[in-house]
């Protein structure tokens, strides 16, 4: 194991160093992947130092996350001490379902999941899970919702009156999850927005009330904090009295930006919160902690416990249950992403949080106004949110997107919203400063006079 950690240490060193003098790997086009890279699998072994050499390769042509240039996705950058607890996690190999073989890592993730329940203010019933992304997150809430409002859904199957309801900006997970849960895409409910992005509970209200006049049962709605494209927040608020109206289960999918709970300046944008049924966020994207470390949290733990427990005497040896985490996971066998999340908060404390939430907000502000002062540039987005979205010089966004890419000079995706499309720029990346979003500017302008595009 020390050669293989010693070699860990050389390839980490050389991801570091490329992250700074490649920030964006040159692209391998598909068609070339294998000519260019040495994947191949054969009969005999690799020698060490081809081996090391094969791996220094790959290194080098993958996407750098990292990186001061890449604004592409909803997560990014490099927090040392979450990396460092999740690097931990890997060398521990425990599995979360049982006491008996996670020990202490149990009672670090019951840690987390009580203050999580405590700060979105919860009762003491509450309980949730780590879950394997934000869409298994949004999964779990509509399964639990269903056997609420549907109990013999478990045993006998589902037919198809069960309606759900979540706006046309949420997350495509939505829909796929209605067809995982038996309840059928058709039944899902699209509601309108307004145009910033963010739900009309009015229009909720009408299709709820329709539906129940036609027969159908409405069991289920999805609010979100932090829009795939504008980054926009539902309005828990609204939403959740038209819930309580209908008695419907609400959730909210913070997973872009439920994060805003650990930010005394920003949570406002989740008011409302502890009326929700439920609530899941990925660390992994707004406090930087590496992939997947996603959480779900329901105000009353019987519904986990409904909905996932299963008896199984081969495993649950040992009685104590609050502490036998599988009995309210989806998985059996389950990855710990608990440490990196932990390792994080202990060393940061609350405050640390908080400046986390808070410089990428300042970092969006920096980015709306130097766009704002700029008469080359149009601005999509709004304030409240950490998507920058906005044209430069009327190039289409898509076509401008790909060139940088493809040039190896930013990466960052598009987007698209009441028929416009635009450049998506993400400031998630904590660990960025200011001099790096101006520096994206000056990167795509540059970019444009020295090339036709
Ligand atoms: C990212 C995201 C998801 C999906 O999370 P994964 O971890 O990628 O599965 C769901 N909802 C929203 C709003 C998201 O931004």
């Amino acid at each position: 194991m020390h050669n293989d950690l010693s070699l860990f240490t050389e390839l980490a060193e050389l991801l570091i160093s490329e992250e700074t003098n490649q920030p964006v790997a040159a692209p391998v086009d598909t068609k070339a992947l294998y000519k260019t890279l040495d994947l191949q699998l054969n009969d005999e072994p690799t020698i060490d130092d081809e081996f090391k050499s094969i791996l220094k390769d790959i290194i080098k042509h993958t996407p750098k996350t990292a990186s001061t240039s890449f604004f592409n996705q909803l997560f990014g950058g490099r927090i040392p001490r979450a990396t460092l607890g999740d690097l931990l996690a890997v060398m521990l190999n425990n599995s979360m379902y049982t006491y008996k073989v996670a020990g202490p890592q149990v009672g670090i993730e019951k840690i987390l999941l009580k203050k999580i329940c405590d700060i979105i203010g919860y009762p003491d019933v509450a309980d949730g899970t780590f879950a394997p992304g934000g869409s298994m997150s949004n999964y779990m809430a509509v399964l639990m919702a269903r056997d609420k409002y549907n109990p013999s859904a478990k045993n006998e199957g589902i037919n198809n009156t069960m309606t759900l309801y979540t706006s046309e900006a949420s997350h495509y997970s939505i829909a796929k999850n209605a067809a995982f849960i038996g309840v059928g895409r058709q039944q899902v409910r699209t509601i309108k927005t307004n145009d910033r992005g963010e739900m009309l509970s009015e229009d909720l209200d009408v299709k709820i009330s329709k539906d129940i006049e036609q027969g159908f049962q409405p069991f289920f709605v999805n609010a979100t904090a932090g829009t795939t494209v504008l980054g926009a927040f539902d309005s828990v608020d609204n939403i959740s009295k038209v819930c309580k109206k209908y008695d419907v289960w609400l959730h909210l999918d913070g997973a872009y930006c439920g994060g805003v709970i650990f930010s005394d300046d920003h949570k406002h944008l989740v008011n409302g919160i502890a009326h929700t049924d439920s609530f899941s966020f990925n660390a992994h994207k707004m406090l930087g902690t590496p992939l997947s470390c996603s959480i779900i949290v329901t105000r009353d733990k019987k519904h986990l416990y409904e909905s996932f427990s299963n008896e199984a005497e081969y495993l649950y040896q040992t009685n104590d249950d609050d502490f036998n985490l599988g009995k309210t996971s989806l998985q059996c066998g389950r990855r710990n992403d608990a440490l990196k999340l932990w390792t994080l908060w202990k060393s940061v404390g609350n405050n640390g949080l908080k400046t986390i939430i808070n410089h990428q907000f300042k970092l969006a502000e920096v980015a709306r106004n130097y766009i704002n002062n700029h008469p080359d540039y149009r601005l999509y987005s709004f304030e409240d949110s950490i998507s920058v979205c906005f044209n430069y010089k009327d190039i289409p966004a898509k076509k401008l997107c790909t060139a940088l890419y493809e040039n190896a000079k930013l990466m960052v995706g598009f987007g698209n919203f009441n028929d416009q499309d635009f450049v998506r720029m993400v400031t998630i990346n904590s660990v960025l400063k200011e001099k790096d979003i101006i520096n994206f500017f000056k990167t795509i302008e540059d970019f444009a006079v020295s090339t036709d595009i």
